[in-house]
């Protein structure tokens, strides 16, 4: 089974989806990651950011892997060509890098087809932009995840903190989540947009348990079939 969870940033997703899959039991993947780890090693190998053949080549190229431990079904790391990115992903940088780089048709098509191989290997919750649309069409739960601009920029800052990486700073956050959801709803290729079928889930003034148990709510009916 699937679970599709998208979103723009900072609606929560990582967080509800980490949490839902312990619950269900099942395995968790952060399609965000792939996308930020095609543009870290783009900023890395100075690839420009409009250099939409190179940028597909490096998709087409380089394994990107997950790093997982006994007993938890979310990955606790992930690697670009066998380099740990973990935290290199999760910068300022890559915040400003990641919205081109996915907005490259080519990048979409290696990575998408590495998601579709990925979560029909088991039960997943996936979590990204288009997963409800275009790479799990016939997820059997679909949740669209919103909250207010400032309930999001509000967790991205004390994620950072949590993290000790990216910035902690309100307003610079706040602009970046609303530049990056206007790139990510904007671009040809697979915009930000709700499934028609998903269930809209606005967290704004929910918490994070009352959202986990809404969508295993949902879950567990669509088991039920
Ligand atoms: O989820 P996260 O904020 O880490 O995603 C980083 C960026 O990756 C998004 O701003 C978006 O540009 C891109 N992305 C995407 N499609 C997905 C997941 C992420 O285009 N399925």
């Amino acid at each position: 089974m699937i679970v599709a969870i998208d979103g723009p940033s900072g609606a929560g997703k990582s967080s509800v989806s980490k949490l839902v899959a312990t619950e269900l039991g099942f395995s968790c993947l952060d399609t965000g990651a792939m996308y930020r780890s095609i543009a870290w090693q783009a900023v890395h190998d100075g690839v420009a950011l409009d250099d939409a053949d190179a940028l597909g080549e490096i998709a087409r190229t380089y394994d990107i892997g997950f790093t997982h431990e006994p007993g938890n079904p979310s990955p606790i790391g992930v690697s670009i060509g066998g380099e740990d990115v973990t935290l290199a992903i999760r910068t300022a940088e890559i915040d400003r890098a990641v919205s081109p780089v996915s907005a490259v048709p080519a990048v979409r098509e290696a990575l998408v087809a590495q998601q579709q191989r990925i979560g029909r290997s088991g039960n997943y919750v996936v979590e990204g932009r288009d997963i409800g649309t275009v790479v799990f069409p016939d997820a059997e739960v679909k949740v669209f995840l919103t909250a207010s601009d400032e309930a999001r920029a509000r967790r991205r800052v004390l994620q950072n903190e949590q993290r000790g990486v990216g910035s902690t700073d309100f307003d610079e956050v706040l602009a970046d989540i609303i530049r990056r959801d206007e790139y990510d709803s904007s671009r040809a290729a697979s915009p930000l947009k709700p499934a028609e079928d998903a269930v809209h889930v606005d967290s704004s003034d929910m918490t994070i348990d009352e959202v986990v148990a809404c969508i295993c709510d949902l879950a567990r009916k669509a088991q039920e079939g």
